[in-house]
């Protein structure tokens, strides 16, 4: 039952979007990094946030799960007002797995158990079940021959995939990716994208922030083109990415030819 106040807000909503965004604003000191966004994400919805380094994409995601408080605005996750200082916000987080451009994977940890200590500490898993959904998720990004490995002896790509098991085997209902392929060689972008694109195809919401943009043609039901800390514009792939309306879009595709 959801009782305001006492953190069940947190509690999914089945019928609310899976992200809200209302006029949010965040500042660092003097600089204003988000000057007022709005924008909603669906439920299996895959979005993908492109634009100029330094327009405030990494920290609109981290304003989604409250690694960075907004200064004003609000944001609701499957209904769940995340702004809401009142609100359970481990509870938000568990839902809600994240990726980044360096792998964060501990280093200390073979695969598996980089999967499996989440699993236990947050989620209060046994060992035999954190085990089982640890390697169902390391076959699901296609690294079941590497469990025992260290992060050390994972090539980057190989990390990164570590890196997207270890959140879903949370059972996330929203995945944040925050140019989850940026610090990859290039021969190594395609699997982790591959990784995705399956993750996608199986429903599961996405935001994405991500240079690749063939990724974001093909996989993304919505491109949202933002600068200087505002949305630019957004809609298909097809209209963002392959014709879209304003100069400051098409300056900064065709900067990435
Ligand atoms: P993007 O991900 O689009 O490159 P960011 O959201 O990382 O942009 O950053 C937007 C702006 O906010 C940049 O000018 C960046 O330097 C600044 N910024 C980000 N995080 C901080 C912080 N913790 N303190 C001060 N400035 C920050
Ligand atoms: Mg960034």
């Amino acid at each position: 039952m959801a009782k305001p106040g006492t953190g069940a807000a947190a509690e999914p909503d089945a019928g609310a979007p899976a992200i809200e965004v209302r006029d949010l604003h965040k500042s660092f000191g003097t600089l204003e990094v988000l000057a007022g966004v709005d924008f909603t994400v669906a439920r299996g919805e895959v979005v993908c946030v492109i634009g100029p380094s330094g327009s405030g994409k990494s920290t609109l995601l981290r304003c989604v799960n409250r690694l960075e408080e907004p200064t004003s605005g609000t944001v609701l996750v499957a209904g769940a007002e995340v702004t809401d200082p009142d609100v359970d916000i481990d509870k938000v987080r568990r839902g809600i797995g994240m990726v980044f451009q360096s792998f964060n994977l501990f280093p200390h940890l073979t695969a598996l158990q980089n999967l499996t200590l989440p699993q236990r500490r947050v989620l209060g898993r046994d060992k035999a079940e954190a085990t089982r959904v640890a390697r169902e998720r390391l076959a699901r990004v296609g690294l079941t021959d590497k469990e025992s490995s260290y992060p050390a002896q994972l090539s980057g790509g190989q990390q990164q995939r570590v890196a997207i098991a270890r959140a879903l085997a949370m059972d996330p209902q929203l995945m944040l990716f925050d140019e989850p392929t940026s610090a990859l060689d290039p021969e190594l972008v395609g699997d982790v994208l591959a990784v995705m694109r399956s993750l996608a195809d199986e429903g599961m919401t996405m935001l994405v922030v991500t240079h690749e943009m063939s990724f974001a043609k093909e996989v993304a039901d919505r491109v949202v083109f933002m600068d200087g800390g505002v949305i630019v514009e957004e809609g298909s792939p097809a209209h963002v990415i392959g014709a879209p309306s304003h100069a400051r879009t098409r300056s900064f595709l065709s900067r990435l030819l």
